[in-house]
């Protein structure tokens, strides 16, 4: 009976006979390394076994198992130990809490990051208004300060969008209240909100004819996901290039490509660009007014679309990156 309730834990479970021997555990214990021939392999669990069967009392307490041979990754599990009436048993309940350590890790490095994206445009402005006393009768100075500062205020507010845009497409699911949303119009308004940054840089933003089809889901976060790649792909090129926007179907997946022919992304940076605040060359990024959040908001709009952002790049040659999202089965546009 013991037993049988035992399987319907959440977590891992064990069963210690006197002499620390296993008589009954369930099989994930193994894959962990927790067990290895009915033998428990953590000495700090181990010790507080023995400590149980002592005292005859509870204990609850935490062990981290290295991953893998290699690497400094280890799985956190928090266990319970607990003497049974019957036969000096002891029962052992485990639980892995790498999870929730990885989120809450995420989110301390995230406020840890925040803190110091913001601290450099708001010291840059504390530094410029000093000169600016300083400078107060030469004004030729007063205005080259001054356009600094407009410059990092900018910066400041782009920052302050991007982090809300950032934890509304984390909070919001696009799913729940979806709306059919035309792959047409969400390309249309994307390159238009473009338009002018690649004017400024004498870019030609083209798009080849627009495959007629609905997805479902929220257009507000698929125009932001698609002007995040397009102010992208216009940011990393040289001036007087060409960016193209493409759609095609593959089977139920609309696919929305955007090719440019600009720096490109090494092999060893394509994932890592796609984590919040990474660039490959900060002071680049910081020149073109980047955050470092865009793409990791493009991510996240794919993932809760159903889809997915994938990335085809090569140094000095172009990179293409592709929204693939899946088609709202029934419904197809008549035209666009
Ligand atoms: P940023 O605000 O810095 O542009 P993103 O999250 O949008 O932040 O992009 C992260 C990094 O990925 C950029 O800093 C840049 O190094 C690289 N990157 C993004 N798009 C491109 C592109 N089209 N071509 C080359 N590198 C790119």
């Amino acid at each position: 009976m013991l037993l049988e309730t035992l399987g319907f834990l959440d977590g891992e479970s064990l069963i210690l006979a006197p002499g620390e021997v296993a008589i009954f555990s369930t099989p994930g214990l193994e894959n962990l390394g927790i067990l290895k021939d009915n033998r428990v392999q953590s000495p700090e669990l181990l010790a507080t076994i023995r400590f149980v069967r002592r005292t005859n009392t509870r204990q609850v307490g935490t062990i981290e198992i290295p991953r893998g041979p290699i690497g400094e990754g280890k799985h956190q599990f928090t266990f319970k130990v607990m003497p049974l009436t019957r036969d000096e048993l002891v029962l052992v309940l485990v639980s892995d809490e790498s999870e929730a350590q990885r989120v809450h890790d995420v989110r301390r490095d995230f406020v840890a990051n925040i803190s110091h994206e913001l601290k450099t445009p708001i010291g840059a402005l504390s530094l410029l208004s000093e000169a600016v006393l300083g400078a107060k009768d030469e004004p030729e100075s007063v205005v080259n300060f001054a356009t600094r500062m407009q410059s990092e205020a900018k910066r400041l507010t782009d920052l302050v969008q991007e982090i809300i845009d950032l934890s509304r497409v984390q909070d919001s699911d696009p799913l729940q209240l979806p709306e059919d949303v035309s792959v047409g119009y969400v390309i249309r308004e994307a390159i238009d909100q473009c338009q002018i940054s690649a004017e400024n840089r004498n870019i030609t933003v083209t798009h080849s004819e627009v495959k007629p089809v609905l997805v479902l889901g929220s257009r507000d976060q698929l125009i932001m996901a698609l002007h995040n790649l397009i102010e992208n792909a216009i940011n990393y090129s040289p001036e007087n290039t060409k960016v193209s926007i493409a759609t095609s179907i593959d089977a139920d997946v609309v696919n929305i490509s955007v090719t440019d022919q600009g720096i490109g992304v090494a092999q060893a940076e394509q994932e890592r660009i796609f984590e919040r605040f990474y660039r490959v060359d900060p002071a680049r990024s910081r020149q073109t007014g980047g955050t470092g959040l865009g793409l990791s908001i493009v991510k996240h709009v794919a993932s809760k679309h159903g889809g997915e952002v994938t990335l085809w790049s090569v140094e000095n040659v172009g990179s293409t990156f592709s929204l693939r999202l899946p088609i709202h089965s029934l419904i197809m546009e008549k035209s666009e």
